[in-house]
């Protein structure tokens, strides 16, 4: 029975703001962290155990009920394993930690406080004489981020006597329990009543996140959404109809509005459908978003109407916008994941496939030859569009697979043991594992540069992490998650002058700004065709000739070499000899012509657009009450058609679901930037990303839409 002399949970303490530091100094090294997987914890393990990791534990015990032990077991085998980290798959049973009666009057605290103080016994039985804490966390694994465990572990140092600290299901919204082991080591079998007899509650947990860019982000509020089925089921229109009908409605303001879901000419023969509330809800919004849109000064109106105009005639060169399905009904607006093809582009590789199909530099025959002639073309268009020079640039499959060609014939012999590479804390993915990797497995070290307020890389962090004679720079030249043009030319010259290499990620420049390779001064630049109107399946690497003798051919076969004889072989020039076996050739021409129509339009004015609907799509977003827009885009270097927000007791999840029920698609998550997220206590932002098809229709539905999800959760 628990003792009355020991108060087993006690008072949390007033919290304030903690300083990264600070946090880690509370965790200390010696706090073993725990997830238990019940049949009713749900997502992802890695996020979690990536968490505990980030926040300093060293040890991390993942235990499964019997139906997940071979998905626990995965999760752990699937995690790299960092030295001095023990990661450990454990077998729980669950139905000792989770009482058979589920009928007590609070369900949630009974399960919580019995699973948990079970569970945390058994573990502490197991375990406490290796950590000096144990945390224990159970279910909705996905939303545990650093920040909240370093929270966590600050307040169970901060609880004198607490050896366990256990939270549960929906825990960021409920009190985590601070237990004792002499406690535990008191409890019978039915440690619940015990305890609630003795007036043990939880304490209230306010949960603070530090505040990031000024301003309220999303703390994971896993909260039940709202029934939303109701207002969808009433829906009879998309949100890029909603803004039709509501510049219609503006303009007629005495006239009686219909669903605008038939087609007119179907219209004259049918009774028309009168609006839904939610379509009258829609269409409030929509309104709304319309006059403050033109309530602006008349130079950014003007500015706003040419990006327009612009925008509306290029979207008739995009066949899928067109499509039955789409037109007038899709506000696409997800181009930095993948653009859409432009007619052009798919006419070319059509083209090319019908009439000119072979293998090419193998054949001796007119097809083959024409072939071989065409993609020479096709080539030689990409290298004229970067500034680069005949044979400097290798065709990849996209961006990813060219960083990793850095990483490997390049990394793989230039990077060594106690060597520094300096990444950027938001890098995408692809820009930052091939070098963690080639780190580890050279022993090496990452160093990422973190950001200032506005999102803007920290270049006084960036100048020390140069001072550590780092061998290699990667850089985003726009990144994925900000949608801010870094410095790259200055950036370049310094990483040179420190005596690194420097290689640009351009995945997301490429389409908005012109690229001159040899002016950026560095010695790689990886971009992919699809986000820039080409096809999927292609991409380049751009390799400066002043680094290519300190790289090596990652393989052999066709297409690598001009010639080989029984005891040697020859490799082609420079960049070619990277590229194994048969390119992608009808992608490479498709991918030429959407490099023509990106000249055709001018650099200048795509980029003109882009800044033109940025600006006014943040505007858009600065009027909607408990949206938080992510990074600065006041300046014209955050005016690059991409800006990621939160919206307020909303998931991005649910934020970009609720979106794409009304046919606006935007992308949701960690962007491929999950140490950047994790930095940020964040789990995630929705992003929205323009083309040179995007009108202000468009942004004016997904500004639309935003409001309405937000005004619709509102009451959580
Ligand atoms: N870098 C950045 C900045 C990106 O935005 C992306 C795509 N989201 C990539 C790299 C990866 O591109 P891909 O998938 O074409 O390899």
């Amino acid at each position: 029975m628990p003792r009355e002399d020991h108060q087993p949970i006690t008072e949390a303490p007033n919290r304030k703001q903690a300083t990264r530091e600070e946090l880690l100094a509370a965790c200390g090294r010696t706090i073993g962290f725990v997830m238990a997987l019940g049949e009713e914890s749900t997502g992802d393990l890695h996020p979690a155990i990536e968490a505990a990791l980030g926040a300093g534990m060293p040890a991390v015990f993942v235990l499964g009920s019997p139906e997940r032990a071979s998905e626990v077991a995965d999760a752990v085998r699937t995690t790299v394993h960092r030295k001095n980290v023990v990661l450990q798959a454990m077998e729980y049973d669950s139905s000792a930690a989770i009482p058979l009666t589920r009928d007590a009057g609070n369900f949630e605290l009974f399960e919580f406080s019995y699973g948990l103080i079970a569970t945390a016994r058994a573990i502490a039985d197991a375990m406490l004489d290796d950590y000096d804490s144990i945390v224990i966390m159970n279910g909705a694994q996905e939303s545990v981020t650093t920040a909240h465990l370093y929270e966590l572990c600050s307040d169970a140092k901060a609880h004198a006597g607490t050896d366990v600290a256990a939270s549960w299901i929906q825990w960021l919204r409920r009190p985590p329990y601070y237990i004792a082991r002499d406690f535990l080591d008191t409890l019978d079998e039915s440690p619940l009543t015990q305890s609630s007899e003795n007036g043990v509650k939880p304490v209230p947990h306010v949960h603070t996140l530090d505040h990031v860019f000024g301003e309220e982000k999303l703390a994971a509020p896993l909260v039940k959404p709202p029934a939303l089925e109701p207002f969808f089921e009433g829906c009879t229109m998309s949100a890029l109809q909603a803004v039709d009908l509501a510049r219609y409605a503006l303009a007629h303001p005495d006239e009686e509005l219909h669903s605008p879901n038939l087609p007119p000419s179907l219209l004259e023969s049918v009774e028309p459908k009168p609006l839904s509330n939610s379509d009258i809800m829609m269409l409030e919004a929509a309104k709304k978003v319309l006059r403050e849109g033109d309530d602006v000064p008349a130079g950014e109106a003007a500015e706003l109407a040419w990006a327009d105009a612009f925008g509306k005639r290029n979207k008739r060169d995009f066949p899928l916008l067109n499509d039955r399905a789409h037109a007038g009904r899709l506000a696409y607006l997800d181009s930095a994941a993948t653009t859409q093809r432009v007619a052009a582009a798919l006419q070319a590789q059509r083209d090319f496939d019908e009439h000119e199909n072979a293998n090419v530099y193998r054949g001796a025959y007119k097809l083959s030859a024409q072939a071989t002639f065409t993609l020479n073309d096709a080539r030689k268009r990409l290298e004229d569009f970067i500034g680069a020079k005949r044979r400097e640039t290798v065709y990849t499959a996209n961006t990813t697979t060219a960083t990793n060609l850095v990483a490997q014939a390049w990394g793989e012999h230039n990077v060594g043991a106690g060597d520094v590479i300096v990444c950027t804390l938001d890098a995408h993915h692809s820009n930052f594992l091939p070098f963690a990797m080639l780190a580890e497995r050279k022993g090496a070290q990452v160093e990422c540069v973190p950001f200032d307020d506005g999102g803007r890389i920290d270049q006084d962090a960036y100048r020390e992490a140069l001072a550590r004679k780092p061998k290699l720079v990667c850089l985003a030249q726009i990144g994925n998650v900000f949608g801010i043009a870094a410095p790259v030319k200055e950036m370049a010259a310094a990483a040179h002058a420190a005596g690194a290499r420097v290689l640009v990620d351009a995945a997301q420049s490429f389409p908005h700004m012109q690229i001159d390779v040899r002016d950026l001064g560095v010695d790689w630049v990886a971009i992919s065709a699809h986000k820039a109107y080409g096809p999927m399946g292609i991409g380049a690497l751009w390799i400066s000739p002043d680094v290519f003798d300190e790289m090596d051919p990652l393989g052999g076969g066709g297409g690598t070499v001009s010639h080989v004889g029984v005891g040697s072989y020859y490799l082609r020039p420079q960049a070619l000899q990277y590229e194994m076996g048969t390119p992608p050739v009808s992608q490479a021409v498709g991918w030429a012509a959407a490099i023509d129509y990106l000249e055709a339009l001018g650099m200048e004015n795509v980029a003109r657009h882009s800044a033109a609907l940025t600006r006014h799509f943040v505007r858009g977003l600065g009027s909607i009450d408990g949206v938080n827009i992510v990074g600065d885009h006041t300046q014209p270097d955050g005016q690059m058609g991409l800006v990621s927000f939160t919206v307020r007791s909303v998931t991005p999840a649910e934020t970009a679901s609720f979106l794409g029920r009304l046919d606006v698609a935007v992308r949701s998550g960690g962007h491929c930037a999950l140490p950047l997220h994790a930095a940020m206590g964040m789990i995630g932002t929705g992003r929205v990303s323009i083309g040179v098809h995007t009108t202000r229709d468009d942004i004016d539905a997904a500004l639309t839409a935003i409001a309405l999800c937000r005004r619709i959760h509102e009451t959580r």
